[in-house]
């Protein structure tokens, strides 16, 4: 059952918000403190006041004992006075006695802490016992009271005896009937008496303890209003107080998690993948808060450039487009100015040089060895900073100037496609930006890859399989761009059409497999007797056009003629023996013949036509008569 209700609790509590919890706790430990601490305040009060009525019972006791003291003191004098009188003779004893009992009798006060208006009085009594004056019981006078006891079995005339024949004077405490009230009650009383021995007199008077308490009374109920006006205004200051610090409180916990819903929302944005710079938020403040805001501001800044550079790679044309953007993002936002960027070729284990800024510092056997280039080879960053000389195909002589190196690889699978390498001054290194500079490349990986993918499909289609030769599609692609180029730079182009003589027997006699060979022999002739600017296109079965661009039109039946030759004394290894072949070439000159491309290349059909006409293994020009032959 426990474990249940804990349970519910905090569940309960778990799909709360924070500033609830947060307010709930501080409301409850307000609470708690409230209790604690005013109930401490309320007992401590209680106590205070307990020593005070004490401390000031005492006082009262002491001030009332010293003010019937000062009382009889001033009685006395006057006995004293009326004594003088009956020693000088103005009056006899008797009368003194008497004039005196009278004095004493008359004298009536009122206590002054005695606000019930108790009325005080003073008596006498000799010696031995006999009572001279009693205001309250006048019928005592004369009598001896010696044995008289009061209500409690206090003998209270023989402790008075006692004490003045000890002390010649003293307090006595007894009860006795009040000078107002008419009952007999007796009422707990103090009382001074003081001797005086001329007369054998006992002179006292004294208050009544009633009236101490009744007084303590008052005190106690005045000092309770007291208490409990301060206990009411603290209660109250105490509920203002809190109810302000409350509010403060609630403000800062709701600026707080306000900031914290926000930063949560924006957490959300960001995961369904909206990146975007308005959705910073603004915040100033140097604090944890801030700090988190900052920090989530700069990830979408990053995040943004990213994402954004992502896209704007996906949108290039081609690789080398990819490439080119990939530079200026080293050079213009990471400011990096010594650097190498490598691609490598897997299947043929070799790395191009794509761009270089600064010294190049590698050994060129990278370059047909991609093995040597640590980068490429374990497929993970290499950084010299951790290990020194830790490739070995960076060879560094100026300690101070290139000790730092970094090799990044651009990593597709398993296999590196490029390595980026950058040369540090030592100051210069900064780990943060090499992380985010890594971050880019590895989201333009997918990228170079598709665009590499796609070229290498695109050159698939427009090339020849057996003889690696641009094939007709490719010259169907490309024909309107060669033939506006050489017309824009006002330069001329050889057109040749070559056909291998008597190729069928090849089939016929060696089969298919030999003539393949023959077709590939004899297009790796062609293309190693032109210029790596010229195209060699397989045309058809064994026809072959050479377009040679830029080209001198005196010069094209020269090369036309060494082209022939190359074939004619080229050996094509069979096994066990050799075979020569020769091949018969129509030339047209673009745009001399005809300002159409693909006219010039029918003009060389026909010259070819004419060259196997006229007895093969030879170079025609055409002419324009051989078209209308042609025509007709
Ligand atoms: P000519 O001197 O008149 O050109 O005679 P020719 O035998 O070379 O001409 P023809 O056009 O009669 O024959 C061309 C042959 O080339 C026909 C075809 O079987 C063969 N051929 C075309 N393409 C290929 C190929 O890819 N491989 C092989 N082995 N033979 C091919
Ligand atoms: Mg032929
Ligand atoms: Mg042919």
């Amino acid at each position: 059952m426990k474990t249940e209700i804990l349970k519910y609790a905090l569940n309960y509590f778990r799909n709360k918000s924070l500033l609830y919890k947060i307010f709930l706790t501080y409301a409850v430990s307000l609470l708690l403190i409230g209790i604690f601490g005013y109930s401490y305040y309320i007992f401590n009060n209680i106590r205070t006041i307990e020593r005070e009525i004490d401390i000031y019972q005492k006082n009262l006791i002491n001030d009332k004992k010293t003010y019937v003291q000062n009382i009889v003191n001033t009685a006395l004098k006057g006995i004293e006075q009326f004594y003088e009188n009956y020693k000088d003779g103005s009056i006899d004893e008797e009368t003194a006695k008497s004039v005196s009992a009278k004095f004493i009798n008359s004298i009536r006060y009122f206590n002054k802490f005695n606000s019930n208006n108790s009325v005080g009085y003073i008596w006498i009594n000799t010696i031995d016992g006999v009572m001279v004056v009693d205001p309250p019981k006048p019928e005592l006078n004369n009598v001896n009271v010696i044995d008289f006891k009061d209500k409690n079995g206090v003998y209270l005339f023989k402790e008075m005896i006692n004490i003045v024949t000890i002390a010649g004077e003293g307090y006595v405490s007894y009860c006795w009937p009040k000078l107002e009230s008419n009952s007999k009650d007796c009422f707990e009383k103090i009382s001074y008496v003081k001797y005086f021995p001329q007369w054998k007199w006992i002179v006292g008077s004294g208050f009544y303890l009633d009236e101490v308490d009744q007084e303590i009374v008052k005190y106690h109920s005045r000092v309770r209003d007291d208490i409990l006006t301060t206990m009411f205004k603290s209660l109250m200051f105490g509920i203002v107080a809190t109810t302000l610090a409350g509010m403060i409180f609630f403000f800062i916990v709701y600026y707080i998690t306000s900031h914290l819903k926000r930063i949560s929302q924006l957490s959300i944005k960001l995961l369904e993948g909206e990146i975007n710079p308005k959705l910073k938020l603004p915040y100033s403040s140097n604090d944890e808060i801030g700090q988190l805001i900052s920090n989530f501001n700069i990830f979408i800044d990053q995040s943004y450039k990213l994402l954004t550079f992502k896209k704007t790679i996906e949108n290039d044309i081609d690789i080398d487009s990819v490439y080119a953007r990939i530079i200026s993002l080293i050079t213009d936002e990471f400011q990096i100015d010594k650097f190498n960027f490598y691609e490598v070729n897997n299947s043929k284990n070799s790395i191009k040089l794509i761009d270089s800024r600064g010294d190049f510092y590698c050994n060129q056997d990278i370059f047909v060895d991609a093995n040597l280039c640590r980068a490429a080879r374990v497929a993970n960053i290499i950084d010299s900073s951790d290990v020194k000389n830790i490739c070995t195909s960076f060879s560094c002589n100026q300690e101070n100037s290139c000790s730092i190196y970094i090799c990044i690889p651009i990593i597709i699978g398993s296999n590196v496609r490029n390595v980026l390498q950058i040369i540090y001054d030592k100051s210069s290194y900064d780990t943060q930006n090499i992380q985010r500079l890594s971050k880019f490349l590895s989201e333009s990986a997918p990228v170079i890859e598709s665009k590499r993918l796609l070229a290498q499909l695109k050159e698939s289609t427009l090339r020849d399989p057996l003889t690696n030769l641009y094939n007709r599609r490719f010259l169907d692609e490309s024909a309107d761009i060669l033939s506006s180029t050489i017309l824009r730079r006002g330069s001329y182009a050889g057109v040749l059409m070559c056909d291998i003589d008597f190729f069928k027997k090849v089939n016929d006699i060696y089969g298919h497999n030999i003539g393949d060979k023959v077709l590939m022999d004899v297009a790796h002739i062609l293309k190693k007797s032109v210029r790596s600017s010229d195209m060699v296109v397989r045309f058809g079965g064994e026809e072959f056009l050479i377009l040679m661009q830029d080209i001198e039109p005196d010069k094209v039946m020269v090369i036309a003629e060494k082209i022939r030759v190359n074939v004619e004394s080229f050996e094509i290894n069979l096994t066990g023996h050799t075979l020569k072949k020769t091949i018969s070439v129509g030339v047209s000159i673009f745009p001399s013949d005809s300002k159409s491309f693909w006219q010039c290349i029918k003009f060389s059909d026909v010259a070819l036509y004419k060259a196997k006409e006229t007895g093969r293994n030879r170079v025609v020009r055409f002419e324009e008569s051989m078209w209308q032959e042609e025509e007709f």
